[in-house]
């Protein structure tokens, strides 16, 4: 051996064992694990992991058992659970929609053409169905889609969203389904059903499982369903319209039209309503190893949730967000095998009730027992394993953490734009002041809220790629 080749070995010896730690730990991170999360997560027992559901405490009992096994130190109040109460509806067989044209009766797919919303109330109705615009009634400031109309006993079809013009003295209601549901209930209503306006939900799915419905009372027998544009034309063919005409005009008009369609429906279902459900959050934590930053924490969190079953269809939340939880469990297992100890803090988060409006990352957040100032950094994973690349949001919010995670990108899959104000369960952590990045794939809401979101449609390299992504940011965020 020369005295040259001699150096060259040293110098690649010496480059290789540079960062011997960080490849090792990179690799722990693997498709296949993440994967097999997403399996069990997603499996039929889960049952679409609707809080309250015995299926939500299947799945968290065994992310907690992963927990344990990995020996992170439970940081609940409860062990590892953090409890809270949640409103819960369980929608189960059989459910019926029928519509009754003049000359056919049409049998929508549940899943495809309609569902139900997550809470509507249960009863047997049949009976005209009536267009009624935005079904905003606010006769106060001369705009009242419900005026003029008789509608007792009815079912009222509305946009579920507002109109996208704006009232001179006031401002539209929340266009939250509940409220448009009280308020056609208020008219004598018995039933809605929601569509969405003809430019929107464009590249996503139109008929949704949903459990995001606002603030206010349930009424157990009014009957609440959101069907797909298609739907909606052949409800309104009876009278020779169309949802684009009709949104057109209304628009152009900025007056209400409303009318009995000349359709029939039929609908059904019994659902099993709990006002105050228990659920909970899952809550592990490494301490870190220096005396003084250990006080200092970095929270790595998913939302476990999902939008549970539906006239026993689930919907199984392959990407939303089993593959978020996977991650988080997969950053704990790497930092708990590999031989790096973090000088700050790690707090892993399995949330609860993302779905119905952030309510377990809200509630994390209001009882974190330090400081809010001591969360250096929060890192949301929240649909991360279907698409081609990687969106990391808040970045324009937290620009520090941005160039960190823009950095840490060795792959080169993060696109190049962000956004700020936070999203999804990273927003309660925004609106404390608390730092933080939410990684998404782009592209990703293919199967959103539908039952195709299964494991089959997920894209399992980019799914380890962005976990092992948010694994060096983490690393970096904790040394
Ligand atoms: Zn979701």
């Amino acid at each position: 051996m020369n005295h040259i080749t001699r150096i060259l070995i040293f110098i690649f010896l010496f480059l290789n064992f540079q960062n011997p730690v960080s490849a090792l730990s990179d690799s722990l991170i693997s498709r296949e694990a993440l994967m097999h999360t997403v399996e069990i997560l997603t499996s039929a027992e889960m049952a679409g992991r609707l809080p309250g559901h015995a299926g939500f405490t299947r799945a968290a009992l065994y992310m907690t058992e992963q927990f344990q096994n990995l020996g992170l130190i439970p940081a609940g109040d409860d062990g590892y659970y953090q409890h809270m109460k949640v409103e819960y509806n369980a929608i189960p067989e059989p459910c019926g929609f029928e519509l009754h044209l003049r000359s056919q009766i049409i049998m929508p797919r549940h899943g495809i053409d309609y569902t139900f919303r997550g809470f509507t109330g249960s009863g047997d109705l049949f009976a005209p169905v009536v267009f009624a615009g935005f079904g905003i009634s606010m006769p106060e400031y001369g705009y009242d889609d419900f005026a003029g109309l008789d509608l007792k006993g009815k079912i009222v079809m509305v946009f579920k969203n507002n109109p996208d013009w704006k009232l001179p003295e006031t401002s539209w209601p929340g266009a939250l389904p509940r409220e448009k549901a009280n308020a056609a209930r208020e008219h004598g209503a018995g039933a809605i059903i929601f569509v969405s306006a003809p430019f929107e939900r464009i590249g996503i799915p139109e008929v949704i499982g949903s459990v995001l419905h606002g603030p206010g009372d349930h009424p157990a027998d009014f009957l609440q369903l959101m069907i797909s544009r298609e739907l909606a034309d052949k409800i309104l063919a009876e009278s020779g319209n169309d949802l684009e005409t009709l949104y057109n005009e209304l628009k152009n008009k900025q007056q209400p039209i409303s009318f009995e369609t000349g359709t029939k429906a039929h609908i059904s279902v019994r659902t099993e309503y709990n006002p105050e459900a228990s659920t909970f959050n899952i809550i592990g934590m490494i301490e870190g190893n220096d005396a003084k930053r250990k006080n200092e924490f970095i929270v790595i969190g998913a939302h476990l949730d999902h939008v549970g079953s539906q006239c026993g269809t689930i919907y199984p939340g392959a990407n939303d967000n089993a593959s978020g939880s996977a991650a988080v469990l997969e950053i704990a297992r790497a930092f708990s095998l590999s031989e790096i100890k973090p000088s700050r803090s790690l707090i892993f988060v399995l949330f609860t009730s993302e779905e119905q409006g952030l309510l377990g990352a809200g509630h994390f957040v209001e009882n974190f027992p330090e400081p809010h100032k001591n969360i250096i950094a929060m890192l949301n994973f929240d649909c991360i394993a279907h698409g081609d690349s990687i969106q990391i949001g808040n970045g324009k919010s937290s620009p520090e953490l941005w160039e960190l995670a823009r950095k840490s990108d060795n792959e080169k899959l993060v696109v190049d734009r962000s956004w700020g104000g936070g999203g999804a369960d990273l927003t309660p952590f925004f609106n404390a002041g608390i730092p933080g990045l939410y990684m998404v794939s782009t592209n990703s809401y293919t199967y959103l809220h539908t039952p195709e979101d299964k494991p089959e449609t997920l894209n399992p390299g980019l799914f380890e790629a962005i976990v092992r992504l948010g694994f060096r940011i983490t690393r970096k965020l904790a040394e």
